[in-house]
């Protein structure tokens, strides 16, 4: 079956493609950063509203310190009013690394004879989520190479699997998935196993620069990737990611492209991405990258807060790729889920103690490799409050009706409470002693924080948490 643009519901959005790398050029080179311009821009985030190609370029132009001081505090103050604290947890789980793809970029490429490759079995995907659940996750993205192999009908088979998984009072309830494009047909089975999120990164939205770094496989094909989210919506899958990886070109060019991807999205289906991930390039297995489009630290933090400026209501994605004091900075400028306890070694949930890791059976270098527990901790230190949640997938709270941030007082109404409950589930059942007298100190502010909202029942929060400490999981809102 193939993809059908007349499936879109806008006219103009049917022409193909719908990233035009002069249109987003032009737009970087007549933005004009005045004060004036750059304050209006950040007041009509505030307001929630998204913003335009012209405005996300006008931000990302502006390069005098005050103004990117500006930037920055206007990003946290969305943050703060949109999303509030709560900090979103899940771990990745590779299943497999044989690829036919030849990313340069990626230590999985079919030309790095120095990779190990490995297939999870079903045993083996059995030990490694239950030694995620028993350190207290609810939430995995399950990711794969590209591979005859790692077909719809087996991945879909992997989900089934990890769903079929429970130890103890663990449990995923979540499983979002990474993986090559599929056809509408695949997408519709992988649905059907019940995923969350369908996440897939363009890594570089220039045609000509992809190229240069795609040397092999499927993958080479631009086009293809690009309309595989256009393909999910037709399927019904309408929860995807977009992300770009950062470092393989001009930065401002990929956030611009994000914003008119995620554009493209909303105005075709009604319903933009679930999440952006930005991912800046580490060293993995036997590659040889110029330095040219490195993306220094103040340039990362500028680009989450552009970002979360230019798509107020989409989930902004915080990799383990960054060291701990680069997360502990710009997580606040916007970022809503992050990863913990992360490991990219295939099989090493259950077997491995905290070892160096070997490049040639990882996609790539970590640099922050603390557990879920010490990074609960420190979200707990900072004031945030760490969400295990899984309602609004599991009720169908998805899609256009759903978007989190569209229906006034949701966030207060479900999202915090059930930050709550799931907060409280993991103090009972993984968490070390210091991090429940911590946890359960910050539980207290929180409910207090959301007492006499006209929304919010915090008799019914309270009798709810003390259920989970008498031993009921498994509660939402
Ligand atoms: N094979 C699938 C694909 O290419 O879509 C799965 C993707 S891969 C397992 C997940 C993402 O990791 C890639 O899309 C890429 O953006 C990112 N990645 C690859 N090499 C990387 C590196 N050296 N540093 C950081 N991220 C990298
Ligand atoms: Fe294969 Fe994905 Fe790595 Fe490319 S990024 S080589 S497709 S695993």
């Amino acid at each position: 079956m193939k993809f059908n643009p007349e499936k879109c519901r806008i006219a103009d959005e049917r022409k193909k493609p719908f990233i035009d790398a002069d249109e987003i050029w032009d737009h970087i080179n007549s933005a004009q950063p005045t004060k004036e311009k750059v304050r209006e821009i950040i007041k009509k985030s505030l307001n929630k509203q998204r913003l335009t190609l012209a405005e996300t370029a006008t931000l990302a132009q502006a390069h005098d310190p005050e103004l990117i001081e500006e930037i920055k505090m206007g990003a946290k103050k969305l943050k703060d009013t949109i999303y509030g604290n709560r900090i979103v947890l899940f771990a990745p789980l590779y299943i497999g690394n044989k690829c036919v793809n030849n990313c340069s970029y990626c230590g999985f490429r079919a030309s790095n004879k120095e990779a190990i490759r490995k297939t999870l079995t079903d045993q083996e995907i059995i030990n490694e989520v239950k030694a995620l659940e028993d350190n207290g996750q609810k939430r995995l993205i399950l990711v794969y190479g590209e591979h005859p192999q790692y077909d719809a009908d087996y991945i879909a088979h992997t989900v089934k699997t990890v769903y079929n998984v429970k130890s103890g009072n663990g449990e995923i309830r979540r499983v979002n998935i990474n993986a090559a494009p599929l056809n509408i047909e695949g997408f519709r089975k992988v649905k059907d196993a019940g995923i969350g999120t369908y996440q897939i990164f363009q890594e570089t939205y220039h045609p000509e620069v992809y190229k240069e770094y795609h040397l092999g496989g499927k993958k080479r094909d631009y086009d293809h990737r690009l309309v595989s989210l256009d393909k999910a919506q037709e399927a019904g899958l309408d929860d995807v990611g977009i992300g770009a990886l950062f470092g393989l070109y001009d930065w401002r060019f990929e956030v611009l492209s994000l914003v008119r991807h995620a554009n493209h999205l909303e105005a075709c289906y009604n319903v933009g991405p679930h999440t952006i991930s930005f991912p800046r390039i580490t060293k993995a297995s036997a590659i040889g990258m110029s330095d040219k489009h490195v993306v220094s630290d103040e340039e990362f933090t500028r680009i989450i807060a552009i970002l979360r400026l230019a798509v107020p209501y989409t989930g902004l994605i915080l990799t383990a790729r960054e060291p701990e004091h680069i997360r502990r900075e710009v997580m606040e400028f916007g970022v809503s889920q992050i990863d913990g306890g992360t490991k990219l070694e295939l099989g090493s949930y259950s077997t491995s103690q905290n070892e160096e890791q070997n490049l040639n059976k990882e996609q790539f270098t970590i640099n922050d490799s603390r557990s879920l527990n010490e990074i609960i901790d420190e979200l707990l230190d900072e004031e945030f409050l760490p969400s295990f949640c899984t309602a609004c997938y599991r009720l169908g709270r998805t899609g256009e009706h759903f978007m989190e941030f569209s229906v006034p007082g949701f966030i207060k109404r479900y999202c915090a409470p059930n930050a709550i409950l799931t907060l409280s589930e993991y103090l009972m059942d993984y968490a070390t002693p210091d991090v429940k007298e911590k946890g359960w100190r910050v539980i207290e502010e929180n409910i207090q924080s959301l007492e006499g909202h006209k929304h919010v029942k915090t008799d019914e929060i309270r009798r709810r948490v003390e259920l989970i400490k008498n031993g009921e999981r498994d509660l939402y809102f």
